[in-house]
C-alpha cells in the first residue's frame, strides 16, 4: 500500500534497531527508551525548525486484545500483531519504529513542507483499521492513533510518550479518528482529560467518593444492606459519572487500584456501621479485569482481616458480559471467592445474550435484574411474566434475587408478590453520600416509618 500522496519522513533514521512484534519485555523496553531518548532530542531544540509529530499506534484496543487472546491464544495474538507492525512499516518505509508497549508502537514522524499532516494520519487509521487476516481468519480490529505536535512544550519526554499513548487508546474507543494530545474536540479532550487525571486522582483526598444506595429485603422491608457507587468530582470538570470513566479506566492500568480503593473505602464505612450496630452488608461492582489480577483474592482476604469483616457481609458484582463462563480461570477466582463466604451477585441480568444458558456454570449466589426488566414492569405485563420466570428460576437454582431500579410502589408491591427477595431503586432511596445515607438509615428504621 502506499503512503499518503507526498508525505516526506526522515531521511536519516532516528535509530536502529526495531523492536518487532511480540519481542520480550526487555527488547520492548530497550526499544522504548530509544524512542524516549529521540523524543527529548526534539524536546530539547534540536531540528525545532521542523514539523516533527510524536505517533503513538495501538494495534487494538486491551478489551479486543484480550479476547483474541482468550479465543485463539498468545501465538496467534503475537502473529497477528507481527502482520499489523508489516503493515505499518510497509506505510513508513523510511523511518524507525519502536515497540512501546506489548500491542502498541511509536514513531517519529516529519512532515515538514509537506502540506497538512491529517492527510496521512487519516490515511494511517483507514489502513490500520482494515481487518488483519492471520492464519486465513480475518479479524476485525481498529488501532488507536495518538498523536502529538514535538513543537508545542507538553512535558518531558515521559509525560510526552504516556499523552500520546493515552490519545491513542481514545482514539481506539471512537470511530475511525486519530486523536491529538492537545485535541479541540469536546468529547475527545473530556475523555483524554479523565484518562489522564486518573492517577492523580487516586492520590487526591476527596476527588473519588463512594455513594450509598439501600438494598431493601422484600419480607421485611428491612434495609439489610447497601451498595457502593463511585463518583468522580473531577477539578474541571465537575461530578462525573462511573458510566462515563470506568469504561475509560479499564482501558489503563489503573482500574486495579480503582477497585483496590472502592474495597478499602467500602469495607471501612462498612465497618463504621458494624461498631455502632448498624449490622448492614456491602456490595462492591468489580471490572471483569480486576479477576486476572493474580493478587485479587490475596488482597481482599487482607483488607477484610484489616477491617475485621466476616466476608458474608461482602458482596462483589459483576456484570453478565465478564462472566462468561468459558473462562475457566475467572471461574475458579469466584468459586474460591465464594468458598470464602463472599457474595458473587450477577449485576445487571437479563441484558446479556448469554443469561440463561451462562447461569448453569455461573458460581455467583445472587441476581440482580437489570433495571431495564423492572422500569417496564406492571400488573398484567409479559415484563411481570418474564421477571416472574426469571425469579422462579434463580430460586430453584438456589440463588436470591434482587430487583434494580425500582422507582415505584406499584413496582414494589408486585415483586414483592412474585417472592423477589430484595430491591433496589429510587423509590426507595437515591445513592447518598455517607452522611445523607446516615440520616435516611435513622429516620427510615429508628422513627420506625414504613416504605
Ligand atoms: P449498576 O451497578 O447497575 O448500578 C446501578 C445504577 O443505577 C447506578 O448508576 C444507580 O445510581 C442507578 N440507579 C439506582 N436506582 C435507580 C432507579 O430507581 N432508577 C434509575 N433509572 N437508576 C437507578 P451509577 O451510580 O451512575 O452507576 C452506573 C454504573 O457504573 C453501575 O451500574 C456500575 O456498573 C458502574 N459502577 C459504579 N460504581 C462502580 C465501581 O466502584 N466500580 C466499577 N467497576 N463500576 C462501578
Ligand atoms: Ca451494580
Ligand atoms: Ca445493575
Amino acid at each position: 500500500m502506499s503512503t499518503t500522496g507526498g508525505s516526506r519522513f526522515l531521511k536519516q533514521p532516528l535509530a536502529s534497531g526495531v523492536a518487532g512484534a511480540g519481542s520480550d519485555k526487555r527488547q520492548t523496553m530497550q526499544s522504548r527508551d530509544i524512542l524516549l531518548r529521540e523524543i527529548q532530542r526534539f524536546n530539547s531544540g534540536s531540528l525545532l525548525e521542523n514539523q516533527m509529530f510524536l505517533v503513538v499506534v495501538s494495534a487494538a484496543d486491551i478489551k479486543r486484545y484480550d479476547d483474541i487472546i482468550r479465543i485463539f491464544g498468545y501465538k496467534f495474538a503475537e502473529a497477528m500483531l507481527t502482520i499489523r507492525l508489516e503493515d505499518l512499516k510497509s506505510m513508513l518505509p523510511d523511518i524507525d519504529v519502536y515497540q512501546v508497549g506489548f500491542w502498541s508502537f511509536g514513531f517519529i514522524y516529519d512532515s515538514t513542507g509537506m502540506g497538512d499532516h491529517k492527510v496521512f494520519l487519516d490515511s494511517l487509521v483507514e489502513k490500520l483499521s482494515s481487518p488483519v487476516i492471520c492464519r486465513g481468519i480475518p479479524i476485525p480490529i481498529k488501532a488507536g492513533v495518538g498523536v502529538c505536535d514535538l513543537k508545542k512544550d507538553l512535558g518531558s519526554s515521559e509525560d510526552l510518550l504516556q499523552s500520546t499513548f493515552l490519545a491513542g487508546q481514545v482514539s481506539g474507543t471512537s470511530a475511525n479518528e486519530w486523536v491529538s494530545c492537545a485535541d479541540e474536540k469536546d468529547d475527545h479532550r473530556r475523555a483524554f482529560s479523565l484518562i489522564s487525571d486518573v492517577f492523580s486522582a487516586l492520590t487526591t483526598p476527596d476527588e473519588f467518593e463512594l455513594n450509598y444506595q439501600a438494598r431493601i429485603e422484600l419480607k421485611t422491608r428491612g434495609c439489610t444492606g447497601v451498595e457502593a457507587l463511585l463518583r468522580w468530582r473531577h477539578p474541571t470538570l465537575g461530578v462525573v459519572s462511573p458510566g462515563e470513566f470506568i469504561p475509560l479506566v479499564e482501558m489503563t492500568g489503573f482500574i486495579k487500584p480503582l477497585t483496590g480503593w472502592v474495597l478499602a473505602k467500602a469495607l471501612a464505612q462498612t465497618s463504621a456501621w458494624h461498631k455502632r450496630g448498624y449490622l448492614l452488608n456491602v456490595s462492591v461492582n468489580i471490572s471483569a479485569k480486576n479477576l486476572e489480577e493474580a493478587d485479587f483474592i490475596t488482597l481482599l482476604q487482607e483488607k477484610l482481616s484489616y477491617y475485621g469483616l466476616a466476608p458474608h457481609y461482602l458482596e462483589l458484582e459483576f456484570t453478565e458480559s465478564s462472566l462468561f463462563f468459558d473462562q475457566v480461570a475467572a471461574r475458579n477466582k469466584l468459586q474460591a471467592l465464594r468458598a470464602l463466604g463472599v457474595n458473587i451477585a450477577t449485576d445487571d441480568f437479563g441484558t446479556g445474550h448469554d443469561s440463561f444458558t451462562g447461569l448453569a456454570a455461573n458460581p455467583a449466589n445472587i441476581i440482580k435484574i437489570d433495571r431495564a426488566h423492572i422500569a417496564t414492569f406492571s400488573e398484567g405485563s409479559r415484563t411481570q411474566t418474564i421477571v416472574k420466570s426469571m425469579v422462579t428460576m434463580a430460586h430453584d437454582l438456589g440463588m436470591i434475587v434482587v430487583a434494580e431500579g425500582v422507582e415505584t410502589g406499584e413496582t414494589l408491591e408486585l415483586l414483592a408478590k412474585l417472592s423477589c427477595d430484595y430491591a433496589q431503586g429510587y423509590f426507595m432511596c437515591r445513592p447518598m453520600l455517607v452522611d445523607e445515607f446516615d440520616a435516611w438509615y435513622v429516620k427510615t428504621y429508628t422513627d420506625a416509618a414504613a416504605i
